[in-house]
């Protein structure tokens, strides 16, 4: 409307303007978004359970979705048609894409939903890297079938080291799909029993009850996806939501649109003419043509020419877009993936020493003083070591267990503090938690996940 690009030009003129109520103005008919990642071990059934689900959401066409089974049925794994739609799919989806990061679109009701991270991928630890840092909700899938819950649970299994990872990384709500319940009988015995382990995990990995919330259900037969169970051995026992309805149930994060802007650059491109382009998401505030920028941790100043989001041209975007940004008044060449877009009047710390609150899990040698790590932080990468490890805590309480460590090893949580090979541009997760996560690495696997709790300067 007129009103609207009224209060944009307000904005561009830096007169008094109020985001929220812009935000509204612009979004306000849309449906809230919301980012998921789905976690699990591996054989859980998480490809088949998402790409069954979009199936039936229309996300896959009947061609397509035809041309799977008979291919999947001449060799004789008619079981993998839906993972394979999902893993085939997301390679043509991803194509064009930047994001390192697998991306479907669904809508729910009152939602629209970017699954993060193409669930086929087996190697889900190292590609969660930009993916959990993003992710609002998960959802934790686990296969029912005797013998193969506990595989995943309780004998060294990815269940409770990926649910840990994304509650360290920010992630407080949690649909858990108890999957396969058709290898079960739908067994309601079986169901509760698999609730009641987990349950008691993970309170103690500190999720709230009420954020948490089980689903009986077969990503193969499809039962309990989209709709309500039709198989009478389940509909017996169970009337309460089904996949879709607990994915819509989730609560939106809210736009942090009124905080200071800030935009994490994952890719820079060449534009028309002598502009260039960066992308990236804007994690918090809002961004408007003719806007002066901070480039961080170097500190260069620039000027935002034009804006888009998926091609289509904005003159203001809001946390939560991922956006493409023309600038002018600086060089190319001094851009960096991993850099950061700021306000300058309200810019970002940068330091390259910090404490952080990580969680410790995969590490083959334990991590003492010294330890070098590869650092990612949104999209940056860059050599780091442990400095110092300050003290372990209690994981569910925090409260100190032991001060100063000689060591840390799996499952352990512990405030540690990290020296970077070079200044980065950084906040507290107390105040942005968009730009206060870590995640180390090393040889290419992860082995801790954490909040930056203390800026050293
Ligand atoms: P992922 O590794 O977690 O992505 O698991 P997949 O989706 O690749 O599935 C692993 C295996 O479990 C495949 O053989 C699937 O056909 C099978 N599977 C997946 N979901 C179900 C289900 O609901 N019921 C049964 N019986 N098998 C399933």
């Amino acid at each position: 409307s007129s009103d609207t690009t009224e209060d944009t030009k307000a904005k561009a003129k830096d007169v008094k303007f109020d985001p929220q109520q812009l935000y509204k103005k612009e979004r306000g008919e849309e449906k809230e978004h919301l980012y998921m990642i789905v976690i699990g071990h591996v054989d859980a059934g998480k490809s088949t359970l998402m790409g069954h689900l979009l199936y039936e959401l229309g996300q896959v066409n009947q061609r397509t979705m035809h041309k799977y089974e008979q291919e999947s049925r001449k060799l004789g794994k008619q079981s993998f048609m839906y993972a394979w739609v999902l893993d085939e799919t997301g390679e043509e989806r991803n194509r064009g894409i930047t994001m390192d990061v697998g991306r479907f679109q669904f809508s729910t009701k009152t939602k629209s939903v970017t699954l993060l991270d193409a669930p086929g991928h087996k190697d889900f630890i190292p590609n969660m890297i930009s993916g959990a840092g993003q992710a609002d909700v998960a959802l934790l899938v686990v296969d029912a079938t005797r013998g193969e819950f506990e595989t995943g649970f309780d004998f060294g299994g990815q269940t409770r080291e990926h649910a840990l990872l994304v509650r360290s990384l920010g992630v407080t709500q949690l649909a858990v799909p108890i999957n396969k319940l058709d290898t079960v009988s739908w067994s309601k015995e079986r169901f509760d029993e698999i609730v009641k382990k987990l349950k008691g995990f993970l309170k103690q990995a500190g999720f709230k009850e009420s954020d948490v919330t089980f689903v009986p259900c077969s990503g193969l037969s499809g039962q309990n996806l989209t709709s309500k169970p039709t198989e009478n051995e389940l509909v017996a026992w169970y009337d309460g939501p089904c996949l879709l309805e607990v994915i819509d149930n989730f609560r939106s994060p809210e736009r942090p649109v009124s905080k200071p802007f800030r935009l994490s650059i994952n890719d820079i491109f060449k534009g028309t003419g002598a502009a260039f382009c960066v992308s990236g998401r804007v994690e918090t505030g809002t961004l408007s043509v003719g806007d002066k920028v901070l480039l961080c941790p170097n500190r260069e100043s620039a000027i935002v020419k034009s804006l888009a989001i998926e091609d289509v041209s904005k003159t203001i975007v809001f946390a939560g877009d991922q956006a493409t940004v023309t600038l002018s008044g600086i060089e190319m060449q001094n851009v960096s993936v991993g850099n950061i877009l700021c306000d300058p009047q309200y810019p970002v710390s940068v330091a390259s020493k910090f404490q952080a609150r990580i969680v410790v899990f995969n590490v083959t040698v334990p991590i003492t003083k010294g330890f070098p790590v590869v650092l990612h932080h949104q999209s940056l990468v860059e050599p780091a070591v442990v400095r110092k490890l300050i003290s372990q805590l209690n994981k569910s309480t925090g409260e100190v267990l032991k001060k100063h460590p000689r060591f840390l090893g799996n499952n352990t949580s512990a405030i540690v503090e990290i020296q970077v090979s070079r200044p980065i541009a950084l906040e507290l997760y107390s105040e942005c938690k968009e730009l206060g996560r870590v995640m180390l690495r090393v040889g290419g696997v992860t082995i801790a996940a954490g909040l930056i709790t203390k800026i050293i300067l």
